[in-house]
């Protein structure tokens, strides 16, 4: 069957069009960004992807892609770009017997589960269920349980790609190896599109549990150097953070801890959290001990403390292991700018610990600190932008570097790759699309081009 007409909407079309509604379509983040393509295709069949990338070669413009618009600084709206929306493309098809499911990459981490968990499997997808894997993948992927079972993109077997001559190609280890190297961690400075992820899926545990415990911040000091000491012995099976926040039905910031086990038995799960439990700092205000949940109420909690149509700023950064993680978090944690605002600590080893795979994915420590501030009132955006600018700046002398899936490059630039491997990936990518029609790193004025990211420390004053 031939392929629909190439679905397109220009910025200049003289009368009614739905420019801007699909400019911003599904950009998570309220604060929309002032930049404006030149025109927006809503992809329907592959053969548009490559459709558009020939055309923008024609027209000497950039190509730009969006997946599950989640990322928070909106990287798939660029100006004067061809952007192209992955939405309409659906596809996951599970192969049983070998476990690899093929997915589209607007596909989120939810859509993959409710296919796979039936079949007795499940993929380390976002924590938060409308996360798209094509951002989420390409930048490394935190994905559940990533502490213990590693990286998401550590899955990807396989990829279909849309190259920047517009010529589509099949990556694996053994066919275009390099840009399966890419797609392990070049995040939004990927040199192609993906049109299809293959995936290794894992067995989906027999149970989840978990244990919450809400302190007052009072005793933050307290159950944070409990939970920075324990985590790194703690079960396999045990994703563990710790959450500066404002909980439901309180007016005051508390500190939780919240440990997510995956277990294949009831008791093994309680075994699994017991340590914990046990060792627990008295005083909580709130506990839930080993109770039964499931990967859907999870996304339940990280949907309800994401919220959608508020204004978010987020940074990151891997703090090095042998800092004073208590003293160099504390101000925030305690200083949250907005109720709806919360600080994150995750535990990352023995994942952190392992030898890297050889990956564009290379930069981690034992210690991933976030920054999620949400907010309302546009009023409030120079309060709560100006608040993540001034903790980050006393933090990230104490990091390593940070991921790349809560940064924005226009604001912060820190190390994103070791050494060796951002110098591999700038080669790369401008092997791959040496002109730079595909978008790549937004950084201050779109300036990145085919140069991509130095990987050095850099704060916007
Ligand atoms: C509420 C929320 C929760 C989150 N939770 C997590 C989490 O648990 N773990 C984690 O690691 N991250 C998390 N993130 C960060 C998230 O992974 C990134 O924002 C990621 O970019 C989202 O992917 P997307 O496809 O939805 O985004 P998009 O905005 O669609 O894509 C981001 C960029 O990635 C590139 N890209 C996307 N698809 C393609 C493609 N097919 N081909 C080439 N390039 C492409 C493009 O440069 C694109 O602009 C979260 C973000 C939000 C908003």
């Amino acid at each position: 069957m031939a392929a629909p007409a190439l679905p397109i909407v220009w910025k200049d079309a003289a009368g009614e069009n739905n420019y801007e509604k699909e400019r911003v379509d599904r950009i998570f983040n309220a604060i929309k960004p002032n930049r404006y393509p030149r025109a927006i295709i809503k992809a329907t069949h592959p053969s548009h992807v490559q459709e558009a990338v020939q055309l923008a070669n024609k027209l000497q413009c950039r190509v730009s892609v969006r997946s599950g618009g989640h990322s928070w600084a909106a990287w798939s709206v660029r100006d004067d770009a061809i952007l192209i929306d992955l939405e309409g493309l659906h596809e996951i098809d599970l192969d049983e017997d070998k476990t690899i499911v093929k997915a589209s990459p607007s596909t989120t981490g939810a859509m993959l589960n409710e296919v796979l968990v039936p079949k007795g499997l499940m993929f380390g997808g976002g924590h938060c269920p409308d996360v798209g894997i094509g951002g989420f993948l390409l930048q490394g992927g935190m994905g559940w349980n990533c502490k213990n079972w590693g990286w998401a993109c550590e899955q990807i077997v396989a990829l279909d790609v849309v190259t920047a001559a517009g010529e589509a190609l099949h990556c694996s280890e053994t066919e275009n190896s390099d840009l399966l190297w890419c797609a392990r961690g070049a995040g939004p400075g990927f040199p192609a599109i993906v049109t299809r992820f293959y995936l290794k899926t894992r067995q989906r545990p027999a149970v989840m549990y978990r244990s919450t415990f809400i302190y007052p911040i009072s005793v933050y000091k307290t159950v944070m150097d409990w939970i920075t000491k324990i985590s790194p012995t703690s079960d396999p099976g045990n994703e563990i953070v710790a959450v500066g926040l404002t909980p439901k039905g309180m007016n005051e910031i508390c500190i939780m801890a919240h440990i997510v086990t995956f277990q294949e038995s009831e008791s093994a799960a309680r075994e699994a959290l017991r340590p914990l439990d046990e060792s627990r700092p008295v005083g909580a205000l709130v506990e839930l001990v080993s109770q039964p949940t499931s990967i859907a109420d999870q996304y339940v909690d990280q949907a309800h403390a994401n919220p959608e149509n508020h204004r978010y700023c987020a940074d990151n950064a891997y703090i090095k292991n042998d800092a004073d993680v208590t003293g160099v978090l504390e101000k925030a944690f305690t200083s949250l700018p907005h109720r709806k605002s919360f600080a994150l600590w995750f535990s990352m080893v023995p994942t952190s610990r392992r030898p890297m795979p050889d990956m564009a994915c290379s930069m981690q420590s034992d210690h991933y600190f976030a920054l999620y501030t949400v907010w309302e009132d546009a009023e409030d955006d120079v309060r709560c932008q100006g608040w993540v600018k001034n903790i980050m700046r006393e933090v990230a002398p104490m990091s390593e570097g940070a991921y790349l899936g809560d940064s924005d490059f226009q604001v912060r630039r820190t190390k994103f790759w070791s050494d060796a491997a951002a110098a591999k990936l700038m080669s790369l990518r401008r092997k791959w699309d040496p002109k730079g029609t595909v978008s790549g790193y937004l950084d201050e004025g779109d300036a990145s081009g085919t140069e991509g990211l130095d990987n050095q420390n850099w704060i916007k004053s």
